[in-house]
């Protein structure tokens, strides 16, 4: 079963309603879903509300076996739903709104960083992309000016899609070597920040880069040749 992923469209959706389509073991699948699963940044928490005003914790989002489908996994000692039953879907807005904005800050930076991404992570206190890189290149002064200058043009931010023949034409648009984006769908979704950045990216982002505020760079360290780490966090978390 395919969830529909209603963060694809609007990332600023708090609440929604959705219907049980699955109780698992490790969690519950809904029709459609506002909890972003676990891949490349971290998954939502929030809270899953039945009718009679019960509250189901959901600790952690996860990917299931198919194609976007999602598994939204309850914290320890929730009531179970019954399949069909209507829920009130409701995320953990502050921890959300923190990954979007960290995470549109790495796009940003790696347009400050100009060389091959190899890993990253995106947790809502810090984030970090792993660059093979030569270290003496890494200036944590620098990377952290030139970010916020790029942020601070306060530039919107815009969702395209195009189809797995035109991201084949266009291999220099794909940084990540760790992670090729999805194919078979038929496209490809890309986040655009014009003048600045353009890549395949199925994340949640702000709006406007602006929204982001100033970034700092908390360490740059190696992790192995091809894995030089620059990590950063939001100048104001909240
Ligand atoms: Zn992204």
């Amino acid at each position: 079963m395919t969830t529909e992923l209603l963060f694809r469209d609007d990332a600023y959706l708090r609440t929604a309603s959705a219907r049980v389509v699955a109780v698992y073991e490790r969690g519950i699948e809904l029709d459609r879903t506002i909890f972003y699963p676990q891949g490349g940044q971290v998954g939502d928490s929030g809270t899953l509300v039945r009718a009679n005003g019960e509250r189901i914790g959901i600790a952690d989002t996860r990917k299931g076996d198919l194609p976007d489908s999602v598994i939204h996994v309850p914290g320890a000692a929730m009531p179970t739903p019954d399949i069909g039953e209507t829920l009130a879907l409701e995320i953990d807005w502050t921890r959300r709104h923190a990954l979007m904005r960290l995470h549109t800050a790495l796009h940003v930076m790696s347009c400050v960083v100009v060389a091959p991404v190899t890993g990253g992570n995106i947790a809502p206190d810090k984030a970090r992309l792993d660059f093979d890189i030569d270290m003496s290149l890494l200036d944590a002064t620098h990377i952290e000016r030139e970010t916020n200058a790029l942020i601070a043009r306060g530039v919107p931010t815009e969702t395209v899609w195009i189809t797995d023949a035109e991201l084949d034409a266009r291999p220099e648009l794909v940084k990540t070597m760790s992670v090729q984006p999805p194919r078979g769908s038929g496209r490809v979704r890309l986040l655009r920040i014009p003048g600045i950045d353009l890549q395949p990216c199925g994340g949640t982002h702000v709006a406007n880069i602006g929204e982001i505020g100033a970034i700092r760079v908390l360490k740059i360290r190696s992790e192995g040749r091809r894995n030089r780490r620059v990590e950063i966090a939001l100048a104001e978390p909240a």
